[in-house]
């Protein structure tokens, strides 16, 4: 399958400005929506950043992400229905702690002013407004941010860089799952450095490309995302990142979940034409919340402690 003719393809040189000395890691395609188009994963010589090139330009790169791509619709607000639903929305925080994937693990800090980057529809802004924090959020899908703004919180839609400094400086940005999708993540990081005030937080979650998941099912990794994820991080690579975006990272933790290992072992049966309803189930299952997730705790917190999982949280904070 080829690209249509109005995505263009560009090249882009490692962001750390290191001389063009690249490798090539693997090549792949959209498993996610199964859009046309071959990408490949590049590895910088210099500094050992990985990044998909050529990417899609960033006017270009929304075609591969249709109106169903999945955070815009998880993070959509539905009140609770029913004596069950209310139940069930009470349970879920509190297992939630109880397990610590460390998912959205923020520091203990008293509420004050914060922005999301990547809101989509808003559920985690809503979770942190109901504690007392003041929330702003940058968007680029116009229709999740609408979701996110008819709950009542203001939402720039647009990319980051074309976002207006907020009024007073903010405590603390988040960005769940996000950096791995932004064109200039260096610019991107400078840019909210701006935004914060003297010692302010930062923090991210990002797919960690130096787990034994990605050793493992390279192409077929669930959480690989191609052509709409262009950086691929490893702790080492993000902190590079995160210091020449002016942030100096407190830590990272690795979060105890291994859904994108059933993710991509659906993606390996599909490519062998095996069990397709099997390979179907284990697709969508990274995208389910629930009891899956539990079951595979125990294996997870091991896989955590060696750093193996596939997602990781850092904790950053600027400088001076
Ligand atoms: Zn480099």
């Amino acid at each position: 399958m080829t690209i249509p003719p109005d995505v263009v393809l560009e090249d882009a040189d490692c962001p750390l400005g290191c001389p063009r000395s690249d490798e090539t890691v693997l090549a792949g395609r959209d498993r996610l929506h199964g859009l046309p188009g071959r990408f490949q994963v590049v590895r910088c010589r210099s500094c050992g950043l990985m990044r998909t090139n050529p990417r899609p330009s960033p006017g270009t790169i929304g075609f591969y992400y249709p109106e169903d791509y999945h955070p815009y619709r998880n993070t959509r607000v539905a009140g609770p229905s029913g004596r069950l639903g209310a139940l069930k929305a009470r349970i879920k925080p509190l297992a939630r702690r109880f397990f610590e994937f460390n998912g959205t693990r923020l520091p203990p800090l008293a509420p004050g002013r914060m922005i999301e980057i990547g809101c989509a529809s808003g559920g985690f802004m809503h979770q942190m407004a109901r504690t007392g924090w003041s929330v702003a959020g940058v968007e680029f899908s116009a229709a999740a941010a609408g979701h996110a703004r008819d709950l009542g919180y203001p939402v720039h839609t647009g990319p980051i860089e074309s976002a207006p400094d907020p009024a007073a400086p903010v405590d603390l940005v988040v960005g769940w799952m996000v950096l791995e999708h932004l064109h200039g993540p260096v610019e991107a990081l400078r840019r909210l450095h701006r935004w914060s005030r003297p010692n302010g937080w930062l923090v991210l979650s990002v797919p960690n490309a130096a787990s034994l998941e990605f050793r493992l099912f390279k192409d077929r990794w669930y959480a690989l995302s191609l052509p709409t994820h262009l950086y691929h991080f490893t702790p080492g690579t993000l902190q590079r990142v995160l210091n020449a975006g002016g942030w100096r990272v407190e830590r990272i933790f690795h979060q105890r979940l291994l859904g994108n290992i059933a993710g991509s072992f659906g993606y390996l049966l599909q490519d062998r034409r095996m069990l397709p309803a099997l390979a179907r189930w284990l697709r969508k299952f990274p995208e389910k919340s629930g009891l899956h997730q539990y079951a595979l705790f125990p294996l997870a917190c091991l896989a955590a402690l060696t750093g193996q999982t596939g997602r990781m949280t850092v904790w950053a904070r600027r400088e001076s």
